[in-house]
């Protein structure tokens, strides 16, 4: 394409809400044909809200609201503060916590009155060999069928309860989906989630089990783009969180949510600036359009 298709190709993206690094950029963005999206804040809303909780026998629901909410208060990841959020609406003021540590990708970990106090994946609570007992087990287990979120509260060595969130899937995000594969793009999700719930929203957006991967630690996110990229395909990633950074930089085309953090957009070859994922179908038709492709 000429420079000038180049330079109108990016003012029209700029009009759509797309913000492009470099023209050479729209190049790139014709040849993909694999997109993977990330699931939280990308194709859901991420904000989440706090909707149940089940506590184990003996657990005072209080305390468990008042110690979660406590730790998740100190972080900033939706669950995080869905938990802090309702946990605060139902018990008021939460203390402040003794000691805090945040572990991409599992939960969080500190000392609320006193407690050694955990809350966080079941994966989590299995790295300090705390297990679930059964009615927590099946409690979790029926929550993940319909596509909620679960974490697990532990303190002082024990399992104490588990906690339902939930976010929504952005209104947009089906169609979105249903676009980039009428381009003839395979969209795949991927998510640090469970896979009950990453199937359940796949479901939801139109995107099958068998391009749905959970259960991915941040850091391996990148591995899946490479993967995919060994197996021959062009990979774009559209993503927000800090955890999807080095994927999008390692992704042939990255898309930024401009709605998200500042690590995804400074990684990211274009932003989406609505946060909108109809944008990314957008962008992929536009570069197509600059570059003489289609009409
Ligand atoms: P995603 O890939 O969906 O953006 P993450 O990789 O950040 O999600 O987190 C994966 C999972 O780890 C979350 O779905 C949640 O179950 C759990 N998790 C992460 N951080 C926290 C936290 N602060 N509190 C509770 N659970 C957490
Ligand atoms: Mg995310």
């Amino acid at each position: 394409a000429t420079p000038t298709a180049l330079m109108v190709g990016t003012g029209r993206g700029a009009q759509l809400g797309i913000l492009i690094k470099g023209p050479e950029v729209l190049e790139t963005t014709r040849k993909v044909d694999t997109v993977v999206l990330d699931k939280t804040g990308t194709v859901t809303t991420g904000r989440m809200t706090l909707l149940t909780m089940h506590p184990a026998d003996d657990t005072d629901e209080e305390e468990v609201l008042r110690l979660a909410g406590a730790l998740e208060h100190s972080s900033e990841h939706p669950v995080a503060q869905a938990v802090a959020t309702g946990a605060a609406a139902r018990v008021g003021t939460l203390p402040a916590p003794e000691d805090f540590a945040n572990i991409p990708g599992l939960g969080v970990q500190g000392v609320v009155e006193g407690h050694s106090v955990l809350v966080g994946r079941e994966k989590l609570l299995a790295e300090w060999a705390i297990s679930l007992p059964v009615d927590l087990r099946r409690a979790k287990a029926e929550a993940e069928a319909a596509g909620r979120t679960v974490i697990a509260v532990a303190w002082d060595g024990e399992a104490r309860a588990v906690l339902e969130v939930a976010d929504a899937v952005k209104e947009t995000s089906p169609e979105a989906v249903e676009r980039l594969r009428a381009l003839g793009l395979t969209p795949m999700l991927l998510t640090g989630d469970n896979k009950a719930v990453a199937e359940a929203v796949g479901a939801e957006v139109g995107i099958a089990p068998e391009h749905v991967i959970a259960e991915v630690m941040p850091q391996d996110k990148v591995d899946v783009v490479k993967r995919l990229q060994s197996e021959g395909r062009s990979v774009a990633m559209v993503g927000d969180g800090v955890n999807d950074a080095a994927a999008l930089a390692q992704a042939d085309l990255g898309l930024a949510m401009g709605t998200g953090t500042d690590a995804a957009i400074e990684a990211g070859d274009l932003t989406l600036v609505r946060g909108d994922l109809g944008a990314a179908a957008d962008a992929i038709r536009l570069s197509r359009k600059t570059l003489g492709t289609i009409r």
